[in-house]
């Protein structure tokens, strides 16, 4: 049994402020909660404030990206030692508005993926096509293509951590979902590039989430397919109630 995560993706909103005021409402919510691994994912400002505020709870802290390199001339760039010492244990990479909008290519997220799992981060890899390329009938290709980089040089060994994300781009911020249907196709498709890649154990137990307007109404039908291992979420995490919710399903 692969244990369900669910994952909140702040993108750019919240100040440390906003960020204490949403874990004292959000916590008393989930504080029995047992079944699934909960990480919230604010912006790298707020991260100080997130982790004194989960300390004593059940709920995980990552950061929204992070580059692969331990420390050096790289101004505006964040290292996976400094994520630790805020205390993250999770990094999202290779989200789709870090391709579309900051040059983030498959090959900057096979050095970040290899980089976060040297550290010992639980990286969560994007990947997923965008709306063209889904009209095109090409929807396979774009996701085996990313697979194939993202894993390049990486062992089966190294990458236990590993969870994936299949986020179709068109179903990003939309109020489109793909249907549990479509998820769980394209969720065995890159289970099966991680067989390929990264041996038949570790697709067994790699963690595939699904990413694309998630919301307390839908969250119940998609994790219920066998084949999704949980959900990335952004604009139903900002609330407390509705994340809550999402994560109670
Ligand atoms: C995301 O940011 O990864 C995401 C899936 O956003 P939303 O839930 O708003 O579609």
């Amino acid at each position: 049994m692969r244990k369900k995560l669910i994952t909140a993706n702040w993108k750019m909103y919240k100040t440390p402020d906003q960020t204490r005021e949403f874990f004292r409402d959000f916590l008393p919510l989930v504080t029995d909660h047992e079944r699934d691994e909960i990480a919230i994912c604010p912006p790298f400002v707020d991260l100080p404030a997130a982790s004194e505020a989960i300390k004593g709870s059940k709920v995980a802290l990552g950061a929204q990206d992070m580059y692969w390199e331990k420390e050096g001339a790289f101004t505006g760039e964040i290292s996976p030692i400094m994520l630790q010492a805020v205390g993250c244990t999770h990094v999202i990479i290779g989200h789709s508005e870090r391709r579309q909008y900051f040059g983030e290519t498959d090959d900057t997220v096979n050095l970040k993926l290899k980089a976060a799992l040297e550290a010992g981060i639980t990286p969560i890899v994007c990947v997923g096509e965008v709306l063209e390329e889904r009209e095109a009938g090409i929807t396979e290709d774009v996701l085996r293509r990313q697979c194939t980089r993202a894993f390049h040089k990486l062992s089966g060994k190294k990458a236990a951590k590993l969870v994936i994300a299949y986020e179709p781009v068109w179903a990003i911020g939309t109020g489109k979902t793909a249907t549990p249907q479509i998820a769980a196709e394209a969720h065995a498709l890159l289970r099966g590039e991680v067989a390929k890649a990264l041996g038949d154990d570790l697709a067994a137990k790699v963690r595939i989430l699904y990413g694309g307007s998630v919301k307390p109404e839908n969250a119940k039908a998609l994790m219920s397919e066998e084949e999704i291992d949980g959900a990335l979420v952004g604009g139903a995490s900002l609330d407390p109630k509705s994340f809550a919710a999402i994560v109670k399903y």
